[in-house]
């Protein structure tokens, strides 16, 4: 625990409500180091809240060594001294105090800031958030996106040892969400502070995470860089949660024709290169196939299936198209303006470099 560069640790945190007939988080471990941002990321009830209101003090862990900030043990310490800055989805704001003195409100309690020093971290603040000029203004006259700006610069000024921010920017419009989630980031950067963002939301979570935490059931089932979730989900729930339009998935059975090994489905019947085959043949007979809607393969002719085109819709600057193939369905992203229409026949190639390999019960075997 001497290694000062790690912020905050979260140290097999178990917490059970309704005595012990609710398991919100079963043995999470988490390393945040200072000016990492982690995203904690899961479906509503997987326990990311309670993981972060374990952090900010306002649950108390079934252990006694469960949270720890910058070294120290703050597992029993109350809240207001253990120096983390908490923000809400909603912001509670004093409707009587203009801007300047809700963001200043927690440091005015604080003997020892001196008014000029609260005046310039307000005003630090308000510059990084473009908040200058609206200072003077009342709660009632700013908007969502403004409330939540005023929320982050009351945060900043108390210059915490970490952020916990749970799912901060919920209430915005889309719009506004992706604009400020950029700016929490570049505020991150800046402050090279640790921050723990809750979000159900994984597109959110994977552009702003330098790290996800993926948790299901109380239970972190990965954690690592937005790049390898997406790209080597250690199993079917991580593969599944993240991405959208989400992956394609088909049963398969793994079987040796004599020559080569195949992966057959209701689908197809394909020849396995033999790197894949030599790494899941001492596994599995069974094998899950989930493929990412972009690596799957539109052609007219000479794919490993074939199946007809339900819909296609236009994503910007790609489009998804449905396929209905076996009674499933399909999806494929393609770059551009599809060249295919609804009722056509097409060919479908799996990219099997691109695919995840699961075993039946989900877990990944490469
Ligand atoms: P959401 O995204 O919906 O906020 P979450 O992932 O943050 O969900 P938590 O709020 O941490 O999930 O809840 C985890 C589990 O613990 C859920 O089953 C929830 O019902 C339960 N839980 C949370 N707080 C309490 C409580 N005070 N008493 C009893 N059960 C609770």
């Amino acid at each position: 625990m001497s290694n000062q560069s790690i912020g905050v640790r979260v140290h097999h945190l178990r917490k059970t409500f309704r005595r012990g007939e609710v398991q919100a988080c079963d043995d999470v471990n988490l390393d945040i180091a200072q000016g990492e941002l982690l995203v904690l990321l899961g479906p509503s009830g997987c326990g990311k809240t309670t993981t972060l209101r374990c952090i900010a003090g306002l649950e108390l862990p079934d252990n006694d060594d469960a949270i720890w900030v910058n070294g120290k043990n703050m597992t029993r310490v109350a809240p207001k001294d253990r120096n983390l800055a908490f923000v809400f989805q909603e912001t509670a704001m004093f409707p009587h105090l203009t801007v300047r003195r809700n963001i200043s409100f927690g440091l005015d309690m604080r003997r020892k800031v001196n008014k000029a020093e609260i005046n310039r971290r307000v005003d630090d603040a308000a510059q990084m958030l473009k908040l200058q000029q609206l200072l003077d203004r009342y709660p009632r006259e700013l908007s969502g996106g403004q409330g939540q700006r005023v929320a982050l610069g009351r945060a900043i000024v108390t210059e915490p040892d970490a952020f916990l921010l749970d799912e901060p920017l919920a209430a915005l419009d889309a719009a506004l969400r992706v604009e400020m989630r950029t700016e929490i980031k570049l505020i991150q950067r800046r402050l090279k502070t640790a921050m723990i963002f809750v979000t159900h939301d994984q597109e959110e979570a994977l552009t702003i995470g330098d790290k996800i935490a993926v948790m299901k059931d109380g239970v972190v089932q990965q954690e690592d860089t937005p790049h390898q979730i997406y790209h080597r989900p250690v199993n079917l729930f991580v593969g599944t949660f993240i991405g959208s339009p989400p992956i394609n998935q088909f049963q398969c059975s793994l079987q040796d024709d004599g020559t080569t090994w195949r992966l057959i489905s209701r689908h197809f019947n394909i020849a396995l290169p033999d790197s894949i085959a030599q790494r899941l043949k001492p596994i599995s007979a069974l094998v899950i196939l989930g493929l990412r809607p972009e690596f799957l393969r539109l052609g007219d002719s000479q794919g490993d299936f074939t199946g007809v085109v339900k819909l296609t819709e236009l994503l910007g600057s790609r489009t998804l198209v449905l396929i209905e193939s076996e009674g499933e369905e399909i999806r494929a992203l393609v770059q551009g303006a599809s060249q295919v229409k609804e009722g056509d026949q097409v060919s479908l190639s799996l990219d099997l470099d691109k695919a995840f390999y699961f075993d039946e019960n989900g877990m990944a075997l490469i």
